[in-house]
């Protein structure tokens, strides 16, 4: 374990109340970290039936801990607790995925002359660095690639989210050798000693865009490789054939899922004319029966934002919205009480130009537009530097999946969007990302490639 001799303040964003220290690692004990990961890589990269195994039963343990882990969940970033489990669970699923994923040879020629074959080397020790909206998921979107392909992983949590992740790392290591995965906790300052530190030679990054574009200009100085996994702006499309009370529910749970702090959720929506009242009456009903408040309690379905900086900039964005001449059909505010509770809110009377349609909310508090032409529709969703997906709603999916495939996004859903899986590549365009989790390619994205060329 990594001597961490300072601690820092843990909140509840239920209470606004700090509930615990988490320990904050220093520069000392960074350096040790990376030096075990460099030592401990050495032997992990040998063998890949045992690091497979080993990410099985990491996966199996996890799964079993999920109970365990998820008061720490709710605790810190204010999931519910009836739907808090569900962080471990999900998260051990990607491990298991990148256990069992069976890779083909990649033989490029055997012939009289040579054969030809590629193979992949893991890059040595990966910085991975996560942010507090799905601390566990979003890590093992990162460890089970890393770790099936031979890196070794030094883990740095959000701040606002340490301690699930300290929980998670422990239950892990039962089934890893040691050093192969460590987790260090620490607010900002870490992560930028992460990037700059010589030792490890791949970032891998989930986070906002602006931490992004550091992590990538830290990265440059040494060619470490990055991936990075940004922000969003998505939009949906509803088409005119669309039942709006179908299309609501399924936008409804997209855009306020995890109280809206998700990267990819529905963050702008656009509907024809004629439709606009229908769809903003049934989403504006959706948004008066969610029950938001304590996570503790069994019926609440949207717990607070997670942060207060979080709170204060959907406040911000939404005030704005309605100072520019915005109208709230429902919420608009935050909710009487301490903790960071705001109203799930629906904004209409907006358009592109005011920073709720431009801007990332991450929150709960979606814009509706009306549009008159498809084309229109399509060329406001793409006139943003966001690029993580987008969705079209349609009755006729042959129809929608027309008009989705003219998003530029990494993901296009047609009556669907979130559907998000490990065998899945997930990747932002634009100013979302760079570089590719999940699949095969992602696995491909934790390793080098070179050419063994034999010639015959
Ligand atoms: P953030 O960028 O503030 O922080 C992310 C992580 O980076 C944290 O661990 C933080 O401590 C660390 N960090 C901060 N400064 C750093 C620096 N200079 N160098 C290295 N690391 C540094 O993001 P956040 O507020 O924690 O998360 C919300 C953002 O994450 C949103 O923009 C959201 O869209 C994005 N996100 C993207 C995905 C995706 O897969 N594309 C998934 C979830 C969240």
């Amino acid at each position: 374990m990594t001597v961490q001799d300072a601690t820092f303040d843990v909140v509840n964003p239920a209470t606004g109340e700090v509930f615990a220290q988490a320990p904050r690692c220093s520069r000392e004990a960074l350096d040790e970290a990376f030096e075990r990961a460099r030592d401990a890589q050495l032997s992990w990269r040998e063998d890949e039936q045992r690091r497979r195994e080993s990410l099985a039963r990491a996966a199996d343990l996890l799964a079993a801990a999920a109970d365990e882990i998820a008061p720490t969940v709710t605790a810190e970033q204010g999931r519910p607790r009836h739907h808090a489990p569900l962080e471990a669970t999900f998260a051990s699923r990607w491990l298991r995925y990148f256990a069992e994923l069976e890779l083909e040879p990649e033989v490029i020629q055997d012939d009289d002359d040579a054969r030809v074959e590629i193979v992949r080397r893991p890059h040595g020790v990966v910085a991975a660095i996560t942010p507090w909206n799905f601390p566990l998921v979003l890590a093992c979107w990162k460890l089970g690639p890393a770790l099936r392909a031979g890196n070794s992983v030094v883990l740095k949590p959000s701040p606002f989210t340490p301690l699930s992740t300290l929980k998670m790392v422990e239950v892990m290591n039962e089934a890893l050798p040691p050093g192969v995965l460590q987790a260090v906790t620490g607010t900002d300052e870490l992560g930028g000693w992460m990037t700059s530190h010589p030792i490890p030679r791949k970032i891998s990054f989930t986070g906002s865009v602006a931490t992004g574009s550091k992590v990538a200009l830290a990265a440059a100085a040494d060619f470490k490789r990055v991936t990075l996994e940004l922000g969003g702006n998505d939009a949906a499309i509803v088409l005119d054939d669309g039942d709006p009370a179908e299309v609501a529910a399924g936008i409804f749970q997209a855009a306020f899922l995890n109280t809206g702090q998700v990267c990819s959720a529905i963050k702008r929506v656009y509907v024809p004319e004629s439709l606009h009242a229908p769809v903003v009456d049934a989403l504006s009903e959706l948004a008066r029966a969610a029950v938001v408040g304590d996570p503790l309690q069994p019926d609440t379905e949207l717990g607070p934002l997670t942060t207060r900086l979080q709170y204060e900039r959907v406040k911000g964005l939404v005030a704005d919205a309605l100072g520019a001449g915005g109208k709230a059909t429902v919420g608009g505010a935050p909710l009487d009480g301490p903790g960071y509770f705001f109203a799930p809110t629906i904004v209409t009377g907006v358009a592109e130009g005011v920073g709720l349609v431009d801007e990332e909310q991450f929150g709960p508090a979606l814009p509706v537009m009306s549009y008159r032409t498809v084309d229109e529709a399509v060329a406001r969703a793409n006139d943003t530097r966001f690029g993580l997906g987008g969705s079209v709603w349609s009755a006729d999916p042959e129809r929608g999946a027309e008009v989705a495939s003219r998003l530029e996004c990494g993901t296009s859903w047609v009556n669907t969007h979130l559907a998000i899986g490990p065998s899945q590549p997930f990747a932002g365009s634009k100013s979302s990302g760079l570089g590719v989790e999940n699949g095969p390619w992602g696995l491909k994205s934790y390793t080098d490639i070179s050419v063994l060329y034999r010639s015959k």
